[in-house]
């Protein structure tokens, strides 16, 4: 046996030496990545970092090889020549065979009388790393990122290295010992040449080990509207692959405009951790690694042990408002069962840290509402732009400044830009019973809102009506929770109301609505009469959904988020009285706001096709509620409103996201009733039903959670000729129109609210009107830029020094006489009167001369 030993020795050490070379550059690799990673290096250097694949490929390309590399639908090939010569940090892989090249030509130079072994040596460092890179490319599954080097590319490249170290550890000089013995010598030699020439000479037969597994042409030309089956690169793979995976095709909705799936229900292994099954299924994102942007949010684990892992999108340490990722792990948490996914992919970012201060940035928001407190520290937050096909999105640094004030009924998330301090976007989140413009009729005041004495917990009848309405209502709502879903209170921490009764906003009438106003301590506000309990529930219930998805109050979230309100109502009111009848707001004064099982028959949708697009109401959050209202309540006509109140919960608390739209519900009622009743069950197939008869069956709503104004209309079409041309352009323009819209969405103060109400009666006339004459239109868009300067700044602080000229306002008067008489000649004469009111009202000439919120101060108090 000794025998045997001595003569393996040499064999066992070769060995052993390639084995600790090829440890050896794989660690320095890891090291280079590591210390690269994080964007410095872009996409690919994010990708390499990420998982053993991607290490596998990186070792492969830093021995010299040509790596073929594709990122979606660019690619080409890497020489690390080229990375050095471009100036790319990955030039700095090579630094992995260089250390094993002097390890095996130091291990070479202790043991001169053996040079088969350290031929063996090389030899073996050279195979192992051919291996290497023939397993990165075989397990290689990122369908977005793909990277492949040939492995005997690879390995003659790694054997080229470690002879050349070695020839020059044998030419150099030593003492005592004889140099390398010739046969050896020349053997190294031969194969180190032939390795470097086939490496050098043969870059063009290099070719990947596996096709890109999707190339999609980048959407070109004009980014509108998005073309319905629009996916980013990387999507289509992705969900071959999870289809796949499950056999099936996955139940989704998708977000048309940004490319990607919004909800996705799956049967997938998790194999390892969530952020690792993230970085696999990147394309679902369509990103390079969706785990690089995404940051713990919350975890909410039920009984079941099934677990729902929320994350927040960061870019450059910054989070990106609205978005969320959530994955749904089953109880044995090795399959993720679901994907929420608002991600917004390949954004824009200019900055992230700001120039401006927050509390300049809260100072500024406060011009918007004085009074206000702050309900939490502003944050820095990046908001970005609509996404649009093929087009990188653009983000704004701002500073989240959230303001509540209880005694106008406002809260309000502001956001202020951090690098100019202006305000550039407000969020509403007071959520009303019914349009706020129905109790804006009434003339405001801002007199102190005279409050009733509270009831508290265990306390005797007060013997005022309300206060007993709201106390008893609020406690049938609080059991219906935490009876059927074990919900302790809205926020399900016993979290305690305040609630104000009688509330007036104008001391000689009373307000005939109610809301959710979020504060430090939230409170519900309701009118005279106003505490029946389907009202109290409908309140209550926008406290849960703002303590959960959080649903924008605008556009089609906002409508979901009234649905949910009135759909709880009515469970409530099943739960509490043993019967419900669908109609919203029952008992309170001027009788029931909204009709579930019916909707037209209060004017509201409950078909898509009949989707209002509208600037008012948030975008009519209060009448396209009706489309899942009437889709809930035909589900419950079904399976009864129990069952149909269990899925609705259930996709509301764990599957929703804050601006989800009708075809997210959707997704979501059908995977809550897979879970709650069965995949397949009865249930199931009854919610998909009831969607698709309100006209929301998974295809593609044509909706860009915009609205479309009279002043917006006047540049489109043949309205843009109408500019001058050294004037501002369409997009500054629109940009001025779309920040009046925010002070409107707003109703900040008495003038805007009073002419929100007016556009609400005349705004489709006078749209008929100008669509009618293309002259008009002209006009219409000319007068808007005129205005521009104004429009833009007004409500703001640059307002206090932009001025409002004599030649601004007689065009608008023009403009608007224009408006009156052609519709007198169309045979109208409603609209010519409220213009002629208004003109009188308004007193242009009064306005010439003053700054922009001089003026609006001015309207404020003689058209407010
Ligand atoms: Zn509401």
């Amino acid at each position: 046996m000794p025998v045997l030993v001595r003569r393996l020795r040499p064999w066992l050490v070769a060995g052993g030496d390639a084995l600790l070379a090829t440890a050896l550059t794989v660690a320095v690799c890891w090291l280079v990545l590591r210390s690269l990673a994080g964007g410095a290096a872009g996409p690919v250097g994010a990708y390499l970092a990420g998982d053993l694949t991607g290490l596998a490929a990186a070792v492969a390309a830093s021995t010299g090889a040509p790596l073929d590399w594709s990122i979606g639908a660019t690619g080409g090939r890497l020489y690390p020549i080229s990375m050095l010569l471009s100036g790319s940090q990955l030039a700095l892989l090579v630094a992995g065979p260089l250390a094993a090249a002097v390890l095996l030509a130091w291990r070479a130079r202790r043991r001169p009388r053996s040079p088969g072994a350290a031929t063996l040596a090389a030899g073996g460092y050279a195979t192992l790393i051919a291996g290497l890179s023939a397993a990165g490319a075989a397990t290689a599954t990122d369908p977005l990122v793909h990277l492949a080097s040939p492995a005997w590319l690879a390995g003659l490249a790694a054997l080229a290295w470690a002879g050349t170290a070695q020839l020059v550890a044998a030419a150099l000089p030593r003492r005592g010992t004889p140099a390398l013995a010739t046969p050896a010598r020349a053997g190294v030699l031969a194969l180190v040449l032939v390795a470097a020439g086939v490496v050098v000479g043969q870059p063009a037969a290099a070719q990947p080990g596996r096709p890109p597994a999707e190339r999609v042409v980048p959407f070109e030309g004009d980014p509108t509207p998005a073309p319905n089956g629009y996916r980013r690169a990387g999507v289509a793979a992705a969900l071959a692959r999870v289809t796949a995976e499950q056999g099936q095709a996955p139940l989704a909705a998708f977000e048309p405009w940004r490319g990607t799936p919004s909800m996705l229900s799956l049967s997938s292994r998790l194999g390892g951790d969530v952020p690792g099954w993230l970085r696999r299924n990147s394309g679902l994102f369509g990103v390079a690694d969706a785990s690089a942007q995404l940051r713990p949010l919350r975890e909410q684990r039920e009984r079941t042990g099934e677990r729902h892992v929320w994350f927040e999108q960061h870019v450059g340490g910054v989070p990106v408002y609205g978005t969320r990722v959530g994955v749904h792990l089953d109880a044995t948490g090795r399959t993720v069962e679901f994907l929420t996914n608002s991600l917004e992919p390949d954004l824009i970012v200019d900055r992230v840290s700001a120039a401006v201060s927050a509390e300049t940035a809260t100072a500024n928001a406060r011009r918007a509402l004085p009074d206000g407190s702050l309900v939490e520290p502003a944050k820095l937050y990046l908001l970005p732009a609509g996404a649009d096909p093929g087009r990188r999105t653009p983000t704004v640094l701002a500073w989240h400044v959230w303001l509540t004030d209880v005694r106008q009924g406002v809260s309000t998330s502001y956001f202020v830009d951090a690098a100019t301090g202006r305000l550039v976007y407000a969020l509403p989140r007071t959520a009303h019973a019914k349009d706020r413009r129905i109790y804006d009729l009434n003339k405001l005041s801002d007199d102190k809102v005279p409050v009733s004495p509270k009831r508290a917990e265990g306390d005797r009848p007060s013997g005022i009506q309300d206060v007993d309405e709201a106390y008893d209502n609020l406690g049938h709502t609080y059991d219906y929770y935490h009876q059927t879903f074990g919900r302790d209170s809205f926020d399900d921490e016993g979290g305690q109301l305040r609630a104000l009764v009688r509330v007036r906003q104008n001391p000689d009438r009373p307000m005939r609505n109610a809301m959710f106003i979020p504060d430090v301590i939230d409170t519900m506000v309701f009118g005279e009469e106003m505490t029946k309990l389907d009202v109290v529930a409908h309140e209550l219930t926008h406290g849960v959904t703002f303590e959960t998805a959080d649903l924008w109050y605008m556009y089609q979230s906002g409508a979901l988020n009234e649905s949910f309100s009135d759909i709880f109502a009515e469970a409530v009111e099943k739960f509490a009285t043993g019967s419900n009848d669908w109609l919203v707001g029952t008992g309170i004064p001027g009788g029931a706001l909204r009709s579930m099982a019916n909707p037209p028959s209060y004017g509201d949708p409950g078909h898509y096709r009949d989707f209002e697009r509208s600037c008012l109401d948030m975008g009519g959050v209060h009448t396209n509620s009706g489309i899942q209202n009437k889709a809930f309540y035909l589900l419950s006509q079904k399976i009864g409103i129990e069952k149909a109140a269990r899925i609705a919960y259930r996709t509301l608390i764990t599957y929703l996201a804050p601006r989800a739209r009708f075809t997210d519900s959707r997704v979501g009622f059908i995977e809550s009733a897979n879970k709650l009743y069965g995949k397949g069950s009865t249930e199931a197939k009854e919610a998909a039903a009831a969607w698709t008869a309100v006209g929301v069956d998974g295809v593609y709503e044509q909706d860009r959670q915009d609205c479309l104004c009279i002043a917006d209309t006047s540049l489109t079409g043949v309205g843009p000729e109408g500019l001058e041309p050294q004037g501002p352009g369409v997009d500054a323009v629109l940009g001025a129109l779309l920040h009046v819209r925010d002070l409107f969405a707003d109703g900040r103060t008495p003038a805007l609210r009073h002419y929100e109400v007016i556009y609400a009666d005349g705004g489709d006339r006078a749209i008929a009107l100008m669509t009618a004459d293309d002259d008009l239109r002209r006009r219409t868009a000319h007068a808007m830029q005129t205005l521009q300067p104004v429009l833009q700044t007004v409500g703001t602080p640059d307002g206090d020094g932009t001025v409002v000229t004599a030649a601004m306002l007689t065009e608008l008067e023009t403009l608007l006489r224009d408006y009156a008489a052609a519709d007198r000649a169309a045979g109208g004469g409603e609209l010519a009167s409220v213009i002629e009111t208004e003109l009188g009202k308004a007193n242009f000439p009064a306005l010439s001369g003053l700054t922009a919120n001089q003026a609006l101060s001015y309207l404020d108090t003689h058209v407010g």
